[in-house]
């Protein structure tokens, strides 16, 4: 019985655990989670799905041993018991996203937002974007490595450096991975972070209110210019102007400018030639659509963030389909992972076929031999596949397990496979009696429980259990 000292526990718990996990993964994993009892030093923790308990006791399981000592230092270990009954009864859990707000986004350090005169405040706030979780391949090697050189010594040989390819590529990505290794090395520098179109309305708003030497100064003080898609200069003869000479501005006080594109300085038409020449006099590098491989190494490092466990058929499928860009990647993982949360679906190739159509992503075809491709589903698993593999595993015969005898060989087999029947395919206890030989639902009943006390004691039987459990295909294993 989960008690409100119990939750109590589990809150001061979680209060520990969610200071050393990212967001999304505590959310994920944390959800629907609750202490079920307590046996002097054996705390029993409830997890809502079969798929958590080979997560939990891979990568959180010390984790939470840590913190329940912390809270209870006469606590010695942990069991996990997976209660499918756990989701969103807010009687035996916590509401995470209530104890748990998200917190307001971390804000640049106040020294760069002083340094740049008022009314224009530095925008590197996406701190998400790193160079280092930025997967390098053969489509993108060059403008890493030129981002990684201007961020180690700016202002230095590669300036201005020019970015350009096409949309989702990761062009932004690098503009501002790049500005946070620089006020990471450079704490104090003012570093501007801007797009062309807020570039373009704050020329048009100085205009209108004759602040243009205002608008000047500002611009010409950082130490750091990163303008993102200049592309939407064309055209913008005013705009341009004002660029131009900021621009030289800049270049002569050595200090870095960053400038992205969707297509190389030549070929950006409606651009006055003088800053086209402007824009070819440093470093250009081209970022393109991710090969195969680098689909699959971005895959597993975006899934790793937000907690997602992706077996490797839909890794594979994925990145072979999805083709065009990173952020159609991000995209149909997204899908992925709000579907998991809101309805527990744990990705197969199937229902990532349906998001990429969702997304009007179809695609090519899915061919035939694909369909064996599919990862298992726990919704697939029959009870049959259960006893099958019960009996492959104890070497008793299907007949037997089934059957009267009530020898101990025969007899916990029996109740372990009742026990996952009943807490992992959800079958009725009356269904369950019916088919070992039309038991009564009672003596069912009775087996279960019976399993689910002595898996708390006995270690082994945990153990047990849960190979039975990866064996069948309840637990997606990595
Ligand atoms: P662009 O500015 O070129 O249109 P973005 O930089 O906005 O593209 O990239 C789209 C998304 O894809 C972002 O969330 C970014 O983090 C991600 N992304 C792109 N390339 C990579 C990469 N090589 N490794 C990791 N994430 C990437
Ligand atoms: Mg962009």
């Amino acid at each position: 019985m989960t008690t409100a000292l119990n939750l109590d526990l589990w809150l001061g718990v979680l209060q520990i655990i969610e200071q050393k996990l990212q967001r999304g993964q505590f959310i994920t994993w944390f959800k629907d989670t609750t202490v079920l009892g307590r046996e002097e030093a054996t705390v029993v923790i409830g997890l809502p799905l079969p798929m958590f308990l080979n997560w939990h006791l891979e990568h959180y399981r010390s984790m939470t041993l840590e913190a329940l000592r912390e809270v209870d230092p006469t606590i010695e270990q942990i069991v996990y018991q997976v209660d499918t009954g756990l989701k969103d009864d807010h009687a035996r859990t916590l509401r995470l996203l209530e104890h748990f707000p998200e917190k307001k986004p971390r804000k640049v350090p106040n020294k760069s937002e002083v340094r740049i005169a008022e009314g224009l405040t530095s925008k590197m706030a996406n701190s998400r974007y790193t160079l280092d979780n930025f997967v390098v391949g053969p489509n993108n090697r060059l403008a890493h490595a030129a981002c990684s050189a201007v961020a180690s010594d700016p202002g230095g040989k590669y300036n201005p450096l020019f970015l350009y390819g096409g949309v989702g590529l990761g062009k932004t990505h690098l503009l501002q991975a790049t500005g946070n290794a620089i006020l990471k090395t450079l704490p104090n520098a003012a570093i501007l972070y801007t797009t062309t179109e807020e570039f373009t309305n704050q020329v048009i708003e100085a205009i209108q209110h004759q602040k243009m030497e205002q608008f000047r100064r500002r611009y010409r003080e950082v130490d750091v210019f990163i303008l993102d898609d200049v592309q939407f200069l064309a055209n913008k003869e005013r705009t341009q102007e004002e660029l131009f000479h900021t621009f030289n501005t800049l270049i002569e006080d050595r200090k870095q400018i960053i400038i992205s594109s969707d297509r190389p300085p030549k070929e950006l038409s409606g651009l006055q030639d003088r800053l086209v020449s402007r824009f070819e006099r440093g470093m250009i590098a081209d970022v393109s659509e991710p090969d195969y491989e680098t689909r699959h190494a971005i895959l597993s490092e975006k899934s790793k963030e937000y907690g997602l466990l992706l077996d490797q058929k839909v890794i594979d499928y994925i990145a072979q389909y999805a083709t065009r860009s990173v952020r159609q990647l991000e995209g149909i993982l997204m899908q992925a992972v709000a579907q998991y949360e809101l309805e527990h679906c744990v990705p197969t190739v199937k229902s990532i076929a349906e998001i990429m159509r969702k997304l009007g992503d179809e695609p090519a075809r899915l061919q035939e031999d694909e369909v064996g491709f599919i990862a298992p589903s726990p919704h697939a698993i029959s009870f049959q596949d259960v006893l099958e593999e019960v009996s492959r595993y104890y070497s008793i015969s299907v007949p037997d397990i089934l059957g009267q005898s009530r020898v101990r060989e025969v007899l916990v087999p029996r109740h372990i496979a009742m026990y996952i029947g009943k807490t992992h395919l959800r079958m009725s206890y009356v269904n369950l009696g019916e088919s070992f030989s039309h038991r009564d639902h009672t003596t069912v009943m009775h087996a279960v429980r019976k399993i689910t006390s002595k898996m708390i004691e006995d270690p082994q039987l945990m153990r047990e259990i849960r190979t039975l459990e990866k064996e069948v295909g309840l637990v997606t294993q990595r």
